[in-house]
Protein backbone atom coordinates (compact mmCIF):
# COMPACT_ATOMS: atom_id res chain seq x y z
CA UNK A 1 0.00 0.00 0.00
CA UNK A 2 1.32 3.51 -0.76
CA UNK A 3 0.16 6.86 0.31
CA UNK A 4 1.52 9.87 -1.23
CA UNK A 5 1.72 13.23 0.52
CA UNK A 6 3.81 13.17 4.22
CA UNK A 7 1.17 15.83 5.30
CA UNK A 8 -1.01 15.18 8.48
CA UNK A 9 -3.57 13.90 6.11
CA UNK A 10 -1.20 10.77 5.16
CA UNK A 11 0.44 10.25 8.59
CA UNK A 12 -3.09 10.03 10.08
CA UNK A 13 -4.00 6.97 7.06
CA UNK A 14 -0.52 5.35 8.19
CA UNK A 15 -1.41 5.38 11.16
CA UNK A 16 -5.23 4.23 11.10
CA UNK A 17 -4.54 2.01 9.01
CA UNK A 18 -2.69 0.02 11.20
CA UNK A 19 -4.83 0.69 14.10
CA UNK A 20 -7.70 -1.32 12.10
CA UNK A 21 -5.58 -4.11 11.33
CA UNK A 22 -3.77 -3.55 8.25
CA UNK A 23 -0.77 -6.47 8.00
CA UNK A 24 1.16 -5.70 4.77
CA UNK A 25 3.50 -3.34 3.31
CA UNK A 26 3.21 0.64 3.86
CA UNK A 27 5.32 3.30 2.15
CA UNK A 28 5.03 6.55 2.83
CA UNK A 29 6.18 9.06 -0.17
CA UNK A 30 6.63 12.47 0.31
CA UNK A 31 7.39 15.42 -1.72
CA UNK A 32 9.16 17.51 1.25
CA UNK A 33 12.42 16.06 3.06
CA UNK A 34 10.59 16.89 6.63
CA UNK A 35 8.30 14.23 8.72
CA UNK A 36 4.67 15.14 8.59
CA UNK A 37 4.40 18.17 10.67
CA UNK A 38 1.47 20.49 11.55
CA UNK A 39 0.74 23.36 9.63
CA UNK A 40 -1.54 25.35 11.92
CA UNK A 41 1.44 27.01 14.46
CA UNK A 42 3.13 27.91 11.06
CA UNK A 43 1.18 31.49 11.00
CA UNK A 44 0.70 31.25 14.80
CA UNK A 45 3.55 30.01 17.24
CA UNK A 46 6.24 30.03 14.49
CA UNK A 47 6.08 33.17 13.44
CA UNK A 48 5.63 34.72 17.04
CA UNK A 49 8.95 32.76 17.28
CA UNK A 50 7.98 30.49 20.06
CA UNK A 51 8.68 27.59 18.78
CA UNK A 52 10.71 25.83 15.39
CA UNK A 53 9.28 22.45 15.19
CA UNK A 54 6.44 21.10 14.28
CA UNK A 55 6.77 17.56 13.91
CA UNK A 56 4.15 15.56 14.41
CA UNK A 57 5.11 12.75 16.99
CA UNK A 58 5.29 9.49 15.11
CA UNK A 59 7.13 6.35 15.39
CA UNK A 60 7.20 4.37 11.61
CA UNK A 61 9.46 2.04 13.04
CA UNK A 62 6.70 1.27 14.87
CA UNK A 63 4.32 1.73 12.18
CA UNK A 64 6.22 -0.63 10.18
CA UNK A 65 5.88 2.04 7.52
CA UNK A 66 9.10 2.74 4.70
CA UNK A 67 9.09 6.56 4.27
CA UNK A 68 10.36 7.84 0.85
CA UNK A 69 10.82 11.74 1.84
CA UNK A 70 12.21 14.13 -0.72
CA UNK A 71 10.56 11.90 -3.14
CA UNK A 72 7.76 13.31 -4.93
CA UNK A 73 4.82 11.42 -7.52
CA UNK A 74 5.24 12.39 -11.03
CA UNK A 75 2.59 10.32 -12.75
CA UNK A 76 -0.13 7.76 -11.97
CA UNK A 77 -0.44 4.72 -14.29
CA UNK A 78 0.10 1.27 -13.55
CA UNK A 79 2.27 2.12 -11.18
CA UNK A 80 3.07 5.35 -9.57
CA UNK A 81 5.85 8.14 -10.89
CA UNK A 82 8.31 9.27 -8.79
CA UNK A 83 11.07 11.20 -9.37
CA UNK A 84 13.09 8.48 -8.36
CA UNK A 85 11.34 5.71 -10.43
CA UNK A 86 7.95 3.72 -10.65
CA UNK A 87 6.80 1.90 -7.48
CA UNK A 88 3.99 -1.01 -7.68
CA UNK A 89 1.04 -0.66 -5.50
CA UNK A 90 -1.98 -2.50 -4.80
CA UNK A 91 -3.73 0.12 -2.79
CA UNK A 92 -3.23 3.88 -3.29
CA UNK A 93 -4.25 6.84 -1.28
CA UNK A 94 -3.24 10.12 -2.52
CA UNK A 95 -2.86 12.83 0.47
CA UNK A 96 -0.98 15.75 -1.14
CA UNK A 97 -2.47 18.75 -0.16
CA UNK A 98 -2.21 22.33 -1.48
CA UNK A 99 -0.21 24.70 -3.12
CA UNK A 100 -0.28 28.45 -2.47
CA UNK A 101 -1.28 30.78 -5.30
CA UNK A 102 1.75 33.02 -6.07
CA UNK A 103 1.17 36.40 -8.04
CA UNK A 104 3.83 36.88 -11.39
CA UNK A 105 6.54 39.06 -10.80
CA UNK A 106 9.94 39.10 -9.50
CA UNK A 107 10.15 40.97 -6.44
CA UNK A 108 10.05 39.72 -2.59
CA UNK A 109 7.68 37.95 -2.85
CA UNK A 110 6.87 35.33 0.72
CA UNK A 111 4.06 32.72 0.68
CA UNK A 112 3.08 30.55 3.52
CA UNK A 113 2.23 26.69 3.46
CA UNK A 114 5.80 25.06 4.46
CA UNK A 115 7.89 24.85 7.49
CA UNK A 116 10.79 26.53 5.06
CA UNK A 117 8.71 29.28 4.14
CA UNK A 118 7.40 30.16 7.82
CA UNK A 119 11.34 30.62 8.57
CA UNK A 120 12.01 32.50 5.95
CA UNK A 121 9.22 34.62 6.52
CA UNK A 122 9.72 35.20 9.86
CA UNK A 123 13.25 36.14 9.35
CA UNK A 124 12.38 38.75 7.26
CA UNK A 125 10.06 40.30 10.37
CA UNK A 126 12.07 42.66 11.13
CA UNK A 127 10.97 45.71 13.33
CA UNK A 128 9.82 48.43 10.63
CA UNK A 129 9.74 46.25 7.48
CA UNK A 130 7.00 47.71 5.06
CA UNK A 131 5.16 44.23 4.67
CA UNK A 132 2.34 44.09 1.92
CA UNK A 133 0.04 41.24 2.46
CA UNK A 134 -1.98 40.29 -0.14
CA UNK A 135 -5.75 38.91 0.97
CA UNK A 136 -7.19 39.40 4.33
CA UNK A 137 -8.11 35.62 4.31
CA UNK A 138 -7.25 33.21 6.88
CA UNK A 139 -3.52 33.70 6.40
CA UNK A 140 -3.21 37.19 5.57
CA UNK A 141 -4.87 38.19 9.01
CA UNK A 142 -2.63 35.66 11.07
CA UNK A 143 0.18 36.96 9.46
CA UNK A 144 -0.43 40.71 9.77
CA UNK A 145 -1.07 39.84 13.49
CA UNK A 146 2.11 38.41 14.12
CA UNK A 147 4.13 40.84 11.76
CA UNK A 148 2.42 43.74 13.65
CA UNK A 149 3.86 42.61 17.01
CA UNK A 150 7.34 42.15 15.39
CA UNK A 151 6.72 45.85 14.45
CA UNK A 152 6.36 46.05 10.69
CA UNK A 153 4.44 48.38 9.87
CA UNK A 154 1.51 46.07 7.95
CA UNK A 155 -0.75 47.32 4.62
CA UNK A 156 -3.30 44.53 3.86
CA UNK A 157 -4.08 44.68 0.21
CA UNK A 158 -7.74 42.92 -0.29
CA UNK A 159 -9.38 42.82 -3.43
CA UNK A 160 -12.86 42.16 -1.96
CA UNK A 161 -14.84 44.93 0.36
CA UNK A 162 -14.13 43.22 3.85
CA UNK A 163 -12.13 40.68 5.40
CA UNK A 164 -12.66 37.33 5.17
CA UNK A 165 -15.74 37.76 2.63
CA UNK A 166 -13.82 35.12 0.60
CA UNK A 167 -13.91 32.61 3.55
CA UNK A 168 -17.13 33.56 5.48
CA UNK A 169 -18.96 36.08 3.91
CA UNK A 170 -19.16 40.43 3.73
CA UNK A 171 -21.79 40.13 6.20
CA UNK A 172 -19.17 38.38 8.92
CA UNK A 173 -16.08 39.89 7.60
CA UNK A 174 -16.80 43.15 7.59
CA UNK A 175 -16.99 43.15 11.80
CA UNK A 176 -13.62 41.79 11.25
CA UNK A 177 -12.28 45.23 9.81
CA UNK A 178 -11.48 47.44 12.96
CA UNK A 179 -9.04 44.33 14.40
CA UNK A 180 -6.66 45.07 11.97
CA UNK A 181 -7.34 49.35 12.56
CA UNK A 182 -6.97 47.92 16.55
CA UNK A 183 -3.81 46.12 15.92
CA UNK A 184 -2.19 49.44 13.66
CA UNK A 185 -2.27 47.34 10.10
CA UNK A 186 -3.51 49.46 7.69
CA UNK A 187 -6.61 47.18 6.03
CA UNK A 188 -7.34 48.53 1.75
CA UNK A 189 -10.23 47.25 0.17
CA UNK A 190 -10.85 47.00 -3.36
CA UNK A 191 -7.19 46.29 -4.19
CA UNK A 192 -6.24 44.36 -7.32
CA UNK A 193 -2.92 42.86 -6.90
CA UNK A 194 -1.28 42.72 -10.50
CA UNK A 195 2.62 41.22 -9.80
CA UNK A 196 5.44 41.49 -6.99
CA UNK A 197 7.93 43.72 -7.94
CA UNK A 198 11.58 44.92 -6.47
CA UNK A 199 10.00 47.94 -4.68
CA UNK A 200 6.47 46.43 -3.71
CA UNK A 201 3.13 45.39 -5.21
CA UNK A 202 1.53 46.59 -8.48
CA UNK A 203 -1.89 46.87 -8.61
CA UNK A 204 -4.16 45.91 -11.42
CA UNK A 205 -5.29 49.39 -12.57
CA UNK A 206 -2.29 51.10 -11.79
CA UNK A 207 -0.37 52.50 -8.80
CA UNK A 208 1.43 50.35 -6.56
CA UNK A 209 2.14 50.34 -2.95
CA UNK A 210 5.75 50.27 -1.79
CA UNK A 211 7.19 47.59 0.52
CA UNK A 212 10.43 45.69 1.60
CA UNK A 213 8.36 42.24 1.45
CA UNK A 214 5.31 40.96 0.24
CA UNK A 215 3.25 37.99 1.68
CA UNK A 216 0.71 36.56 -0.77
CA UNK A 217 -2.37 34.94 1.03
CA UNK A 218 -4.86 34.52 -1.76
CA UNK A 219 -5.69 31.08 -1.65
CA UNK A 220 -4.38 27.53 -2.10
CA UNK A 221 -4.99 25.54 -5.60
CA UNK A 222 -4.84 21.32 -5.05
CA UNK A 223 -1.77 19.83 -5.67
CA UNK A 224 -3.00 17.46 -8.65
CA UNK A 225 -1.29 18.27 -10.95
CA UNK A 226 0.53 14.99 -11.04
CA UNK A 227 -2.68 13.30 -11.69
CA UNK A 228 -3.15 14.79 -14.99
CA UNK A 229 -3.80 12.22 -17.74
CA UNK A 230 -4.24 9.45 -15.13
CA UNK A 231 -7.88 8.59 -15.61
CA UNK A 232 -8.54 9.98 -12.35
CA UNK A 233 -11.57 12.46 -11.98
CA UNK A 234 -10.61 16.18 -11.14
CA UNK A 235 -12.74 19.13 -10.54
CA UNK A 236 -11.18 21.31 -7.73
CA UNK A 237 -9.56 18.91 -6.67
CA UNK A 238 -9.59 15.15 -6.59
CA UNK A 239 -13.17 13.82 -6.80
CA UNK A 240 -13.99 11.27 -4.48
CA UNK A 241 -17.72 9.31 -3.43
CA UNK A 242 -18.90 9.46 0.29
CA UNK A 243 -16.18 7.19 1.33
CA UNK A 244 -13.34 8.67 0.02
CA UNK A 245 -12.82 6.68 -3.19
CA UNK A 246 -11.70 7.93 -6.80
CA UNK A 247 -12.89 7.05 -9.65
CA UNK A 248 -10.37 4.15 -9.99
CA UNK A 249 -11.24 0.70 -7.86
CA UNK A 250 -8.34 0.88 -5.26
CA UNK A 251 -7.73 4.43 -5.01
CA UNK A 252 -8.64 6.93 -2.41
CA UNK A 253 -7.89 11.00 -1.71
CA UNK A 254 -8.03 12.68 1.81
CA UNK A 255 -7.53 15.97 2.81
CA UNK A 256 -6.69 18.97 1.14
CA UNK A 257 -6.41 17.71 -1.65
CA UNK A 258 -10.41 15.88 -2.14
CA UNK A 259 -13.60 17.20 -3.26
CA UNK A 260 -15.56 14.76 -1.49
CA UNK A 261 -19.68 14.26 -1.46
CA UNK A 262 -21.28 15.22 1.47
CA UNK A 263 -24.70 14.06 1.22
CA UNK A 264 -25.81 16.51 4.47
CA UNK A 265 -24.57 19.53 2.27
CA UNK A 266 -26.23 17.43 -0.98
CA UNK A 267 -22.61 19.00 -2.37
CA UNK A 268 -19.42 18.54 -3.25
CA UNK A 269 -16.88 19.75 -0.50
CA UNK A 270 -13.31 20.86 -0.40
CA UNK A 271 -12.05 22.47 2.34
CA UNK A 272 -9.25 22.93 3.71
CA UNK A 273 -9.22 22.17 7.61
CA UNK A 274 -6.59 20.51 9.57
CA UNK A 275 -9.82 18.64 11.42
CA UNK A 276 -10.57 16.79 7.71
CA UNK A 277 -6.71 15.73 7.54
CA UNK A 278 -7.33 14.58 10.82
CA UNK A 279 -10.12 12.30 10.76
CA UNK A 280 -11.13 11.47 7.21
CA UNK A 281 -8.04 8.96 7.03
CA UNK A 282 -9.85 6.78 9.39
CA UNK A 283 -12.98 6.28 6.83
CA UNK A 284 -10.23 5.89 4.60
CA UNK A 285 -8.43 2.88 6.47
CA UNK A 286 -11.63 1.09 6.95
CA UNK A 287 -13.05 1.37 3.29
CA UNK A 288 -9.63 0.07 2.23
CA UNK A 289 -9.74 -2.56 4.36
CA UNK A 290 -13.07 -3.68 2.56
CA UNK A 291 -15.10 -1.57 4.84
CA UNK A 292 -18.64 0.82 3.61
CA UNK A 293 -18.15 3.89 5.77
CA UNK A 294 -19.13 7.80 4.84
CA UNK A 295 -17.06 10.50 5.81
CA UNK A 296 -19.56 13.14 6.30
CA UNK A 297 -18.32 15.27 9.40
CA UNK A 298 -19.37 19.00 9.60
CA UNK A 299 -16.60 21.11 8.40
CA UNK A 300 -14.10 22.75 11.44
CA UNK A 301 -11.98 25.27 11.47
CA UNK A 302 -10.08 27.54 13.72
CA UNK A 303 -8.06 31.04 13.27
CA UNK A 304 -6.15 32.60 16.19
CA UNK A 305 -6.24 36.45 14.79
CA UNK A 306 -5.93 39.90 16.86
CA UNK A 307 -5.93 38.22 20.15
CA UNK A 308 -9.00 36.45 19.35
CA UNK A 309 -10.08 32.35 18.49
CA UNK A 310 -12.82 32.46 15.67
CA UNK A 311 -13.68 29.45 14.78
CA UNK A 312 -16.49 28.15 12.00
CA UNK A 313 -18.58 25.45 11.30
CA UNK A 314 -20.67 24.19 8.39
CA UNK A 315 -21.14 25.13 5.36
CA UNK A 316 -23.06 28.65 5.01
CA UNK A 317 -23.20 28.23 1.48
CA UNK A 318 -26.02 26.66 1.85
CA UNK A 319 -28.03 29.33 3.91
CA UNK A 320 -30.78 31.63 2.97
CA UNK A 321 -30.92 33.57 6.49
CA UNK A 322 -28.37 34.68 9.39
CA UNK A 323 -28.95 35.34 12.86
CA UNK A 324 -26.79 37.42 14.85
CA UNK A 325 -25.56 36.25 18.71
CA UNK A 326 -24.11 39.42 20.33
CA UNK A 327 -24.12 42.75 19.03
CA UNK A 328 -21.56 42.54 16.41
CA UNK A 329 -20.00 45.17 17.81
CA UNK A 330 -19.36 43.68 20.91
CA UNK A 331 -16.35 41.47 21.34
CA UNK A 332 -17.51 38.15 21.41
CA UNK A 333 -20.63 37.09 18.91
CA UNK A 334 -21.46 34.77 16.84
CA UNK A 335 -23.31 34.35 13.46
CA UNK A 336 -25.69 31.82 12.76
CA UNK A 337 -26.30 30.55 8.83
CA UNK A 338 -29.94 29.22 8.47
CA UNK A 339 -31.13 26.43 5.33
CA UNK A 340 -35.11 27.22 6.56
CA UNK A 341 -35.51 26.19 9.85
CA UNK A 342 -31.96 23.99 10.23
CA UNK A 343 -28.33 25.82 11.37
CA UNK A 344 -26.08 25.39 8.70
CA UNK A 345 -22.93 27.21 9.79
CA UNK A 346 -21.68 28.86 12.48
CA UNK A 347 -18.84 31.46 13.23
CA UNK A 348 -17.94 32.19 16.73
CA UNK A 349 -15.71 34.96 18.15
CA UNK A 350 -14.58 33.95 21.62
CA UNK A 351 -17.66 32.15 22.30
CA UNK A 352 -16.22 28.32 21.90
CA UNK A 353 -19.28 26.67 23.90
CA UNK A 354 -21.77 28.57 21.14
CA UNK A 355 -19.42 26.68 18.57
CA UNK A 356 -19.46 23.07 19.92
CA UNK A 357 -22.79 23.50 20.39
CA UNK A 358 -23.33 24.65 17.11
CA UNK A 359 -21.62 22.11 15.19
CA UNK A 360 -23.52 19.33 17.12
CA UNK A 361 -26.82 20.97 15.90
CA UNK A 362 -25.74 21.12 12.60
CA UNK A 363 -24.88 17.64 12.85
CA UNK A 364 -28.14 16.74 14.07
CA UNK A 365 -30.47 18.28 11.67
CA UNK A 366 -32.88 19.78 13.81
CA UNK A 367 -35.04 22.61 13.30
CA UNK A 368 -34.03 25.60 15.43
CA UNK A 369 -35.86 28.74 16.42
CA UNK A 370 -34.37 31.36 15.03
CA UNK A 371 -35.01 34.28 18.10
CA UNK A 372 -34.08 31.65 20.79
CA UNK A 373 -31.06 31.52 18.39
CA UNK A 374 -30.91 35.33 18.85
CA UNK A 375 -30.85 34.98 22.94
CA UNK A 376 -26.76 34.85 23.50
CA UNK A 377 -28.38 33.46 27.37
CA UNK A 378 -29.59 30.60 25.52
CA UNK A 379 -27.99 27.70 24.69
CA UNK A 380 -27.67 26.69 20.55
CA UNK A 381 -29.66 23.95 20.26
CA UNK A 382 -33.00 22.61 19.12
CA UNK A 383 -35.90 23.86 19.79
P1 LIG B 1 -0.63 19.03 3.47
O1 LIG B 1 -0.43 19.36 4.90
O2 LIG B 1 -0.46 20.11 2.46
O3 LIG B 1 0.37 17.84 3.12
C1 LIG B 1 0.54 17.38 1.80
C2 LIG B 1 1.95 16.92 1.63
O4 LIG B 1 2.04 16.27 0.37
C3 LIG B 1 2.96 18.05 1.61
O5 LIG B 1 4.04 17.76 2.45
C4 LIG B 1 3.40 18.11 0.15
O6 LIG B 1 4.74 18.53 -0.01
C5 LIG B 1 3.25 16.67 -0.26
N1 LIG B 1 3.11 16.51 -1.72
C6 LIG B 1 2.48 17.34 -2.58
N2 LIG B 1 2.58 16.88 -3.83
C7 LIG B 1 3.27 15.73 -3.75
C8 LIG B 1 3.68 14.78 -4.73
N3 LIG B 1 3.38 14.93 -6.01
N4 LIG B 1 4.40 13.70 -4.29
C9 LIG B 1 4.69 13.53 -2.98
N5 LIG B 1 4.32 14.41 -2.02
C10 LIG B 1 3.61 15.49 -2.41
N6 LIG B 1 -6.47 24.59 9.47
C11 LIG B 1 -7.27 24.81 10.55
O7 LIG B 1 -8.29 24.11 10.69
N7 LIG B 1 -6.98 25.78 11.45
C12 LIG B 1 -5.88 26.58 11.34
O8 LIG B 1 -5.64 27.45 12.17
C13 LIG B 1 -5.03 26.38 10.22
N8 LIG B 1 -3.93 27.13 10.05
C14 LIG B 1 -3.13 26.93 8.96
C15 LIG B 1 -2.00 27.72 8.80
C16 LIG B 1 -1.18 27.54 7.71
C17 LIG B 1 0.03 28.42 7.54
C18 LIG B 1 -1.49 26.55 6.74
C19 LIG B 1 -0.61 26.36 5.53
C20 LIG B 1 -2.59 25.75 6.89
C21 LIG B 1 -3.42 25.92 8.01
N9 LIG B 1 -4.56 25.14 8.20
C22 LIG B 1 -5.36 25.34 9.29
C23 LIG B 1 -4.94 24.10 7.22
C24 LIG B 1 -4.38 22.72 7.58
O9 LIG B 1 -3.06 22.84 8.01
C25 LIG B 1 -4.49 21.82 6.36
O10 LIG B 1 -5.86 21.62 6.11
C26 LIG B 1 -3.78 20.49 6.54
O11 LIG B 1 -2.40 20.70 6.68
C27 LIG B 1 -4.02 19.60 5.32
O12 LIG B 1 -3.29 18.43 5.47
P2 LIG B 1 -2.97 17.51 4.20
O13 LIG B 1 -2.18 16.38 4.75
O14 LIG B 1 -4.21 17.26 3.43
O15 LIG B 1 -2.06 18.42 3.24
Amino acid sequence: MIIVGGGLAGLRTAETLRAQGYAGGLTLVGAEPHAPYDRPPLSKAVLRGETDDTTVAADFDALDCATLLGRRATGLGEELETTEGPLAFDGLVIATGATPIRLPGDGPQHVLRTIDDARALRAALRPGARLVIVGAGWIGAEVATAAAAAGCRVTVAEAADAPLAGAVGAEAGTRTARWYAEAGVELRHGVKAASVEAGGLELAGGGSIEADLVLTGVGVRPETGWLEGSGLALENGVVVDEGLRTSRPGVFAVGDCAAWWSARFGRRLRVEHWDVALNAPDVVAANLLGGERTYDAVPYFWSEQFGRMVQYAGHHPAADTTVWREDPEADRWSLCWLSGERLVAILTVDRPRDLVQGRRLIASGAAVDAGRLADPQIPVKAT
